[in-house]
């Protein structure tokens, strides 16, 4: 079931794109819920990068509302979830940049980052300014969070 069409949709906007993509694996959505969806950065700070995002555009985090809220959370814990059981990551990063002054790359599409971290892994962190040489593909990634995913319960 797919979950599309939703009002004030750009599709000059990454996420709404993504989503109206209508190939996940293209365009890197690993889950979808029926108000957020899971969706790998497709320039990760670390391999396993996800984004928790509201499928509604242009809704801050202040106007979301309860339900949306809890999906996005649910939707972090299932990435935490996953990404634990694939990667065996350190710990995480989890958070949320509101505003392209505050390092929001989308920043009309509320999402939550989940970074995975490993011991001495800040080479990959982007403060070095550098291209990250990152040990797999999205694709791999992708497929990989996709099945862990559908492991969790729902
Ligand atoms: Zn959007």
């Amino acid at each position: 079931m797919r979950y599309v069409s939703t009002a004030g949709a750009r599709l000059d906007c990454v996420f709404c794109a993504a989503l109206a993509a209508g190939d996940d694996r293209r365009a890197l959505i690993v889950e979808r819920g029926k108000l957020a969806f899971l969706i790998l950065n497709a320039f990760p700070y670390a391999s396993g990068h996800l984004m928790a995002a509201l499928n509604r555009h242009g809704c801050s985090l202040e106007d979301a509302t309860s339900a949306e809220l809890t999906e996005t959370m649910e939707l972090t814990q299932r990435a935490v979830r996953a990404l634990r059981a694939t990667y065996h990551p350190d710990g995480f990063n989890v958070g949320v940049n509101l505003g392209g002054v505050a390092g929001a790359g989308v920043p009309d599409h509320l999402h939550v980052h989940v970074v995975p971290r490993w011991e001495g892994d800040t080479s990959f962190m982007p403060v070095i300014g550098e291209t990250k040489v990152l040990p797999e593909t999205l694709e791999t990634t992708h497929d990989r969070l996709s099945a862990a995913l559908r492991s969790l319960s729902a």
